[in-house]
């Protein structure tokens, strides 16, 4: 198994990635050690962390620290939370601007292994429908996040927080009421321990 100091070098994917609208190069965004107690497990890299090297470094992330209730510090403290996504690189956009799906072959590549990397985190949040079916198998992200009593608190399934999933957040109003105060308090009996 590849070890995860090998991942920042990886280059796989670069004939995928020129053939993008973005044409870009690989470049890994790894953002883990071992012993984290918290575990995001998420899509891939936008933009913006491409570009700064830091994971969730856009409004996105913004929201995502809002929901955990954790300031940057927190967030970014790679002892306090570890991000492994589904693709470390960011996969680029299609010709409508949309992010592209992370490639499989990182996860069939690296996942196992980042995973175990960390370690055996306290909570895990499993962020869109790639790292849900990863860990879960297949399922439909809504009924997941409105089933979270069936795995909180070590487990919370998270739509992806990205400013296109506002509407699902307002048609979904028990997202905030219910399930935020449950992930906040599993946060922080977590980053207490
Ligand atoms: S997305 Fe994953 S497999 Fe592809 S180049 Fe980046 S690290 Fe390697």
């Amino acid at each position: 198994m590849p070890l995860p100091e090998d991942l920042e070098s990886c280059r796989l994917c670069s004939e995928r990635f020129v053939t993008t609208h973005t044409a870009h190069r690989p470049k890994p965004v790894v953002w883990f050690r071992p012993g984290a107690p918290i575990l995001v497990a998420s899509q891939a890299p936008g933009l913006r962390a491409h570009t700064s090297g830091k994971p969730f470094d856009d409004p996105s992330g913004v929201r995502l620290r809002d929901w955990m209730g954790v300031g940057e510090e927190t967030f970014w403290n790679k002892d306090h939370v570890a991000i492994v996504p589904m693709g470390f690189c960011f996969p680029g956009y299609d010709l409508k601007g949309s992010d592209l799906p992370p490639p499989r072959l990182c996860a069939a590549t690296w996942r196992d292994a980042a995973l175990a990397h960390v370690g055996q985190p306290q909570v895990r949040l499993l962020i869109g429908g790639y790292a849900q079916d990863w860990h879960l198998g297949k399922g439909r992200v809504t009924d997941r996040v409105r089933d979270w009593r069936a795995l909180a608190p070590r487990v919370f399934c998270l739509p992806h927080p990205s400013w296109r999933n506002t509407g699902w957040i307002k048609r979904h109003p028990w997202f905030e009421t219910d399930v935020l105060p449950t992930l906040r308090t599993a946060i922080q009996d977590a980053l207490t321990r």
